[in-house]
């Protein structure tokens, strides 16, 4: 059984995410933007919380933890090499580290450059990843702390997942990221689809994600970098993949 997944809106565009395992009834909270909605999501449902995981130390990810905490005792785990700047971790990890919830174990990914020692979390059973702050649907986190190819390696990596893996990342940023994308990628058939449905889901008051990594490796500028078609519509044609990254990324901060 895969773990089940609960999309929480949390603060203005915030989300955290549930991942409950039904066999063991455990339960990892992913990233801790406020507690109110994520209190109220676990009493709903009855479930306790055993993990928190934690992306990276923006306080959109942790501002809640404390009160979370004292309704719920968790496990806190987060990057060993971001411990100092994170709340206390119970447990550390680092890249290919393990994270179990229920019988379901998770990898870690370092996914550095939004902010360096930013992780992910991939389930590889249950086919998805907790990216928050690195890949997002249609786009990417700004590069804060990281360098540009910092970033696009890390995005590689997440590329690099099969294409059936459920993405859930941290902001609803996604109709602003189809803007941008349209803007550099107004070639691209699946984008405009993508850009339609997406409309549609913000009128409706509803969640664009989670996507799967097929639809963002098709029409995700960010992960396109590396594409001709793409390095051509921007007149960089048979550039570096990493510059064509840093040229769309530097884009979408003047955007
Ligand atoms: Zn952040
Ligand atoms: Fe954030």
């Amino acid at each position: 059984m895969p773990l089940e997944i609960v999309t929480i809106p949390c603060l203005s565009d915030n989300y955290a995410f549930l991942a409950h395992d039904r066999a063991s009834g455990e339960t990892a909270l992913v990233d801790v933007p406020e507690a109110g909605p994520i209190l109220a999501e676990l009493d709903a449902r009855g479930w306790s919380l055993t993990h928190i995981l934690i992306t990276h130390h923006h306080w959109d990810h942790i501002g809640g933890l404390d009160e979370v905490l004292s309704r719920h005792k968790a496990q806190v785990i987060g990057a060993k090499a971001d411990a100092e700047r994170l709340p206390p971790l119970d447990l550390t990890v680092s890249e290919a580290d393990t994270v179990t919830v229920g019988g379901e174990n998770g990898t870690v990914i370092d996914v550095s450059g939004h902010t360096v020692g930013h992780i992910a979390f991939h389930f590889p059973k249950s086919k998805v990843v907790f990216t928050a702050d690195s890949l997002m649907a249609l786009g990417c986190g700004r590069v804060f702390e990281g360098t540009m190819p910092m970033m696009w390696q890390s995005l590689q990596k997440l590329a690099a997942l099969p294409e059936d893996t459920i993405v859930c990342s941290g902001h609803e940023y996604t109709a602003a990221n189809a803007k941008f994308a349209l803007s550099v990628d107004p070639g691209n058939a699946a984008l405009v689809s993508r850009a339609e449905v997406i409309t549609q889901a913000r009128s409706a008051g509803k969640p664009t994600g989670p996507s799967t990594l097929a639809e963002e490796l098709a029409t995700n500028p960010f992960l396109r970098a590396g594409a001709e078609d793409l390095k051509s519509a921007l007149g960089m044609a048979g550039a570096p993949d990493t510059d064509v990254f840093a040229e769309v990324r530097t884009r979408k901060d003047n955007f």
